[in-house]
């Protein structure tokens, strides 16, 4: 199967993590996630004014509690008048303060969800810009798992915990302002704690994101392997190796589960201890406030009133810890999605792009030699062992050069492993050169930007890829703005049309996981019909080995040579019509191109290509 269009099924570890984000202190990374709430300034501005404004009527209630006492409790001397009076200021406090909660809630969880969803956003666009080599380094499962739990987490501590923090550090500064104003040796001796409360928390926190980061990278690996198995599951159901992939699932989510177990035993000592040092600190209040109001230095209200606040105090500081360790956490998640967000292309970009107008579709090689990262670096089976090595690396193309002329048919063969994908790979500029060029009419395809070659290129792989949605939306992925017309103009020329109107819906019909499945050649004639719509100058053709019936066989033909005509072809052969019909067929082996001609000289001259011949095609195609 053709190694160009389909993932390495060997990923080794990310070899190159980006340095920026991985060196971006705390305070950088958080300047950049707040970067992403710019859009939403009015929601933040607006949930952080009724945050301020609900903490502040919380900040009242003692003051009236306060009243309360010292007027019915301690004299028993208040109105039944001012006693509703109060009670009723206390019920339409609480009414004014519900709707601005409603606001600050609605307002920041706006700016949550659309930080997150920004986020998701400017990440999967930019990860269909990277290159076909960062995929094949980097499992699915791991990236979608980045985009999906880790951005989940960050939506956690932007929506909700953003809300908790200005409120609690509102009520905080609120209540410690207040305790000064009602008394400042008991607020002194309550604030004693306060250093002990803030180094646990640094301590604490330090550990948790490790822990944290630890349980994420787990879960994901976990994620990439169940993606693999999900993918591949015939191939799990042929080895019947469902109870090995379920238990290799099982160990992993296991870890995942051990490491959640530390981190939630990491959170209950530090909140019990946090809590015992807040209630503590009470007490002693308590103890001194009540020898106060006994020497009459205070009344019983100011000391509820202290307590009130004391409490507010103990509350914000026990949210604020928990609040911290969420943002630790999200710190931690952020940062592997900017870690993502940082990764750029290993295809040079140029600084100012050549226009792809009018294109001949004249293809030179000169001088190219490719090897696949050190990371990749499983010698290739054509390789002698003496071939490899440019630092450990295996070169798998070597000194290419040749010209083919537009319009011209090349076929290219050699034994498994020579190296025909990665040539072909090497056109739409999956992969640069490692030395030597490319040309297309002339000019190095380096000058050109990748998207806009890539205009100029259809691609037939073996296996054809469809999306889920309908047939017409399949052909119409070669070009999006194309009419209904010329879809079926296309599918008409790929042999297609036929089949397409005979399912119930026609064109409508939804293939791919929830709908119609289609047939090998039906597919490859939808795939015909994409790349006809298309309409490119140079193609890039890998013949599907999988034998079609003869039916099926002569209607794929046919579209190929409809497709085939007037374009530059490029086609990696398993057909003997194929290498009969072309201009020039190359033979590769080891990376070189070893014979170059018609398949009658080639057939004449006897060496490689007779050879594959007799074994390969004269056996496997039946001759038409
Ligand atoms: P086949 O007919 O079996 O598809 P091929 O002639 O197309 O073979 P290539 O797929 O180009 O051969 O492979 C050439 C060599 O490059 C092989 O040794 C292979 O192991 C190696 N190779 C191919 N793709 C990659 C990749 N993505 N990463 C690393 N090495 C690769």
């Amino acid at each position: 199967m053709s190694r160009y269009l389909r993932r390495s099924s060997v990923a080794p570890p990310p070899s190159k993590r980006s340095a920026r984000s991985a060196t971006l202190s705390d305070a950088a990374q958080l300047r950049r996630l707040f970067a992403f709430t710019r859009p939403y300034r009015k929601q933040l501005a607006l949930g952080i004014l009724a945050v301020m404004v609900s903490s502040a009527l919380t900040l009242a209630v003692p003051q009236i509690v306060r009243r309360f006492f010292d007027t019915f409790v301690a004299s028993l001397e208040g109105s039944a008048v001012s006693l509703n009076l109060i009670v009723l200021a206390l019920v339409g406090l609480f009414l004014v303060q519900a709707g601005f909660n409603f606001l600050r809630t609605y307002m920041i969880a706006q700016v949550g969800e659309g930080v997150v969803a920004d986020l998701r956003k400017a990440l999967y666009r930019h990860l269909l810009g990277l290159s076909v080599r960062f995929f094949e380094t980097r499992k699915v499962g791991e990236i979608t798992s980045r985009l999906t739990s880790d951005a989940a987490v960050v939506q956690g501590a932007v929506s909700q915990a953003l809300a908790q923090l200005v409120n609690q550090v509102a009520l905080l500064v609120g209540s410690v302002v207040l305790l000064f104003v009602t008394n400042l040796q008991l607020t002194l001796l309550m604030l004693a704690v306060v250093p002990v409360v803030v180094l646990g928390a640094r301590l604490f926190g330090g550990k948790l994101r490790r822990i944290s980061t630890a349980f994420q990278d787990l879960v994901a690996e976990a994620n990439a392997g169940a993606e693999e198995a999900l993918v591949g599951m015939r191939v799990v159901k042929a080895f019947t190796a469902e109870e090995l992939e379920a238990e290799r699932y099982s160990e992993r989510i296991g870890r995942a589960y051990r490491v959640a177990l530390r981190r939630a035993a990491f959170r209950a000592a530090f909140f019990a201890g946090i809590l015992f040092a807040m209630f503590s600190a009470i007490g002693v209040v308590l103890w001194m406030g009540g020898r106060l109001v006994v020497a009459g230095a205070l009344s019983p209200g100011a000391l509820v009133q202290f307590l009130l606040y004391t409490l507010f105090v103990a509350g914000a500081v026990g949210a604020l810890t928990g609040l911290y360790s969420q943002f630790q956490e999200a710190l931690g998640a952020s940062r592997r999605i900017f870690e993502l967000l940082d990764e750029r292309s290993d295809l040079p970009a140029p600084q100012v792009p050549r226009p792809l107008v009018w294109v001949k579709g004249r293809v030179a090689f000169e001088g190219v030699s490719f090897c696949y990262g050190a990371a990749h670096g499983a010698p290739g089976l054509g390789a002698s062992p003496t071939s490899s090595d440019r630092r450990g690396e295996t070169v798998v193309l070597r000194d290419l050069s040749f010209v083919v002329q537009p319009g011209e048919v090349v076929a290219l063969v050699g034994p498994s492993g020579a190296g025909k994908s990665t040539l072909v790979s090497l056109i739409p500029r999956f992969y640069d050169p490692t030395e030597g060029r490319i040309t297309l009419d002339g000019t190095d395809l380096r000058a050109f930007d990748e998207r806009s070659l890539r205009a100029q290129i259809g691609l037939v792989p073996q296996e054809t890829q469809l999306f889920s949605g309908t047939v017409r939306e399949n052909i119409r992925y070669g070009r999006p703005t194309a009419s209904d017309d010329e879809v079926e103009a296309a599918a008409r020329s790929a042999n297609a049309h036929d089949f397409i109107v005979s399912f119930p819906d026609g064109y409508d019909t939804v293939v791919g996981e929830r709908g119609v499945k289609l047939s090998g050649g039906q597919r490859q004639r939808v795939a015909i019909a994409r790349a006809l719509l298309k309409g490119p100058r140079i193609l890039v053709l890998d013949e599907a080995t999988s034998s079609l019936d003869a039916e099926s066989e002569a209607l794929v033909q046919q579209a190929l040579e409809v497709l085939m005509r007037g374009r530059t072809v490029f086609v990696i052969a398993h057909r003997l019509s194929t290498i009969r019909n072309a201009d020039r067929i190359f033979v590769l082996d080891e990376g070189r191109i070893v014979q170059e001609g018609t398949h009658e000289v080639l057939l004449a001259q006897g060496g490689l290509y007779a050879e594959l011949y007799h074994k390969q095609f004269r056996e496997r195609t039946p001759a038409r």
